[in-house]
């Protein structure tokens, strides 16, 4: 008889009816945090991958596309984005970028979940690898608390977040954006992460339509993301004045994804996101 080998493999089950699976080299971290349950794997396909409640975060292969698009989009087009708030992130994939522009002045990363922050410098040196950068802030608590006591603070919220379940439901909702919109200075700019329109349309529309009743401009742009569900994902802008479409300087430094045409591109929506939007927005 042959000799047999058992094969690893991590499902994340997309939606009810998908699941993405990837064959394992090792687990390396499997443990339930005061918040969410954390797991660190590597793979064959994406290198190290971080799920939060079986839902992929980041993998080695395909961070930068997300947290690109997530810095670059409104650190390009904001006149001059001094200060910035990461709601979320705590794997520290969207400080890195930002903290390569030079008008910054400071960022603070609220991320409810120190293990996360903590799992992230362990296994993912190349993502965190800006965390301890001298303009950096972290606050681990709940963003939506963090963000009531601030007031014409901030430049430039971007909100990375996990999906809209439990304590990050509220970060999708118009209460939350309103704080955040107070939170903003003039000319202040906030993006989201807000699902696939393939996987997640409600959730898309929802947060659209959210921030809609908030900012006066309200934008979706959109990217590709392999490992996230159905790999297009889209990103919801809510400004308080410029135009989040049209970048105002190029990136500073080298970037694997975003670039200068990607931004203008990005806001380019299909007919059938516009419909779901139910606008003309981005023909
Ligand atoms: N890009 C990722 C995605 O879409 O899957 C998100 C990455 S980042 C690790 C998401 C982070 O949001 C998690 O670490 C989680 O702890 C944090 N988070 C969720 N709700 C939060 C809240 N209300 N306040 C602060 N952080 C929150």
């Amino acid at each position: 008889m042959e000799k047999r080998t058992a094969d690893l493999w991590v499902t994340e089950y997309q939606t009810g009816n998908m699941r993405l699976g990837l064959r394992l080299k090792e687990i390396l971290c499997n443990k339930q945090t005061p918040y969410q349950h954390l797991l660190v794997v590597d793979t064959f396909e994406y290198g190290k991958v971080m799920l939060l409640d079986g839902a992929i975060q980041i993998t080695e292969k395909d961070e930068f596309t997300y947290h690109e698009m997530m810095a670059h989009v409104l650190m390009c087009s904001h006149p001059n984005p001094q200060r910035v708030l990461v709601v979320g992130g705590g794997d520290g994939g969207t400080v890195r970028e930002v903290v390569k522009h030079p008008s910054l002045e400071k960022v603070f990363l609220v991320d409810i979940d120190e293990e996360v922050i903590n799992a992230s410098r362990k296994y993912f040196p190349s993502v965190s690898s800006e965390l301890d950068n001298e303009k950096v802030e972290i606050k681990p608590m709940d963003a939506i608390k963090f963000i009531k006591k601030m007031r014409d603070y901030f430049d430039v919220v971007i909100v990375d977040s996990t999906d809209p379940v439990d304590f990050a439901a509220g970060l999708f909702k118009s209460d939350f954006y309103m704080d955040v919109f107070n939170a903003l200075r003039d000319n202040g700019m906030m993006i989201a992460q807000t699902e696939s329109p393939f996987a997640e349309a409600d959730i898309v529309k929802g947060a659209y339509d959210e921030m809609s009743k908030v900012f006066p401009i309200v934008k979706l742009c959109w990217g590709a993301m392999p490992t996230y569900p159905t790999g297009m994902w889209t990103y919801t802008v809510g400004s308080k004045g410029p135009d989040p479409s049209k970048p105002l300087r190029d990136v500073p430094v080298e970037t694997r994804y975003y670039s200068r045409s990607i931004h203008e591109a990005s806001f380019v929506l299909p007919r059938f996101v516009r419909e779901l939007l139910s606008e003309e927005e981005g023909k």
